[in-house]
């Protein structure tokens, strides 16, 4: 990558379940930056015709496919309950098609502000490196409960089985360049609040 995209602005974005990361994504691409969503890669690579299909069935054989020749999800989360190698050599094969991908992407946005929602941003040293602030959607964990089971039905014990497994609150703040407070406000003035912080980044 060349001087233009390392001057360019890389915000990762991390938020627990429910906190409202996707809603402030939608915002930022609005302000004009280019949102690039690991889990959506993850999932396109493996649709039919992705990139990762050929390796997948060269590693697991046809089964893994569905009738239409994307990933079978259902059946490989089978395989990894009875093998547990599975996951491993599935993460084998998915994760550095992720990375390139993510890297195709983020050098096509240019001189565009890019956002960088990756799962375990906090966890992972390399991401936290890789761009130059850290925005945090914080709320807390009944605001994040309600927010879920309302938007999916979800019982609010398996929210808090979720919540369990990511990185806590305290774990997020920790590393946040900002945080965005998204509790017991409204969808505008969280609008607000974003292109505040925004402003202060890209000025
Ligand atoms: P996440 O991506 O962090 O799981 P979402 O952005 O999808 O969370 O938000 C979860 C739900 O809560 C969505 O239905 C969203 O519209 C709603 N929501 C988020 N923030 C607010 C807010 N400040 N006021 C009202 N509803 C909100």
């Amino acid at each position: 990558m060349g001087l233009i995209s390392d001057s360019t602005l890389s915000i990762g974005l991390t938020g627990g379940i429910g906190s409202g990361k996707s809603t402030v994504a939608q915002t930022l691409i609005q302000l004009g930056a280019v949102l690039i969503d690991s889990d959506a890669i993850a999932r396109e690579i493996a649709l039919p015709a992705g990139v990762a299909i050929a390796a997948l069935k060269a590693e697991f054989g046809a089964e893994a496919l569905d009738e239409n020749g994307g990933l079978n999800r259902a059946r490989m989360r089978e395989l990894a309950f009875s093998d547990p190698s599975v996951k491993r050599r599935l993460e084998a094969i998915l994760h550095p098609l992720i990375g390139i991908e993510t890297e195709r992407r983020a050098a096509a946005a240019g001189q565009q502000v890019r956002v960088f929602d990756v799962p375990l941003l906090v966890e992972s040293t390399r991401w936290r490196a890789r761009v130059n602030k850290v925005l945090v959607v914080d709320c807390s964990n009944t605001t994040q409960i309600a927010r879920v089971t309302l938007r999916s039905g979800w019982s609010a014990e398996m929210v808090q089985a979720v919540i369990a497994q990511q990185a806590s609150r305290e774990k997020r703040r920790a590393c946040a360049d900002g945080v965005i407070h998204n509790d017991g406000i409204t969808l505008a003035q969280l609008e607000r609040d974003v292109t505040k912080l925004w402003r202060r980044w890209t000025r």
